[in-house]
């Protein structure tokens, strides 16, 4: 099931007070014109009913979709300063759902799908697009950090994020979103999907990296800049240079 709940609002234009439908739970199988709206950067629009500004609430949902084997928390761009308790929270929540503390049906459906939490519209949507790119996610994010250190003005900076936007076959588009507003700070660009091949054909030389990032179902690259990660500190960006550089010789 889909299911929404009415929420008050207050317009950020002229602070009208309303009440719209807010999602909590989007079920993909059941519901693919919700997916597809996700996509096409609509989903959770509304209009305010007494000046007819247009805005968007943040995403805090959970995404299921069977057939492609995902399972998505799609927490607000805000909160993800606090990732760590947020994957804590995110897993226990698909612990009890699809996980080891569900019903035995349960954890067969849940056998079958990939755990991933995401802040903000512009990173679910990522995760979607990825998935129906054929596109394994964690090494697109390693694609990402090799595109980083080849850029002489990087970005990236907190709520301004790197983000693959579509798909043309042989190459992989790309843009600068601002995580809150999903304003675009920059050119799209392309790179040819060979660079992710290399990448995803030969994981060994960025085995580091693939550890850091799948330390929590947050699999993103922002998470090695963010600050303290589980455990062990995250990698210094040096370190992520290096890896990379050494991946490049061999
Ligand atoms: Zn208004």
């Amino acid at each position: 099931m889909s299911l929404f709940h009415p929420v008050n609002l207050v317009c950020p234009a002229c602070n009208a007070v309303f009440t719209m439908p807010a999602v909590g739970s989007v079920n993909a199988d059941r519901r693919p014109d919700l997916r597809d709206d996700i996509l096409n950067d609509s989903f959770q629009d509304t209009v305010c009913e007494a000046c007819e500004a247009e805005f968007r609430l943040q995403p805090e949902f959970n995404y299921l979709d069977v057939g492609r084997g995902q399972w998505i928390a799609a927490m607000p761009a805000g909160r993800m300063p606090d990732y760590l308790e947020v994957e804590d929270q995110v897993s226990e929540v698909f612990e009890t759902s699809y996980g080891s503390k569900a019903p035995k049906a349960a954890q067969e459906i849940g056998d079958g799908l990939t755990v991933r939490l995401t802040f903000g519209w512009p990173a679910v949507r990522e995760k979607i697009l990825t998935r129906e790119a054929g596109i394994d996610d964690v090494a697109l994010e390693i694609l990402k950090l090799d595109m980083l250190r080849n850029m002489e003005n990087a970005r990236i900076g907190p709520g301004n994020e790197l983000r693959l936007v579509g798909d043309m076959g042989a190459d992989l588009a790309f843009a600068w979103i601002a995580s809150d507003s999903e304003e675009s700070t920059g050119d799209e660009f392309l790179v040819a999907r060979y660079a992710y091949d290399t990448i995803a054909s030969d994981p060994e030389p960025y085995a580091a990296l693939r550890e850091d990032l799948t330390d929590g179902p947050f699999v993103d690259m922002q998470k090695l800049y963010v600050g303290r990660g589980r455990g062990a500190p995250p990698l210094p960006e040096t370190d992520v240079d290096a890896i990379l550089e050494e991946a490049d010789e061999e």
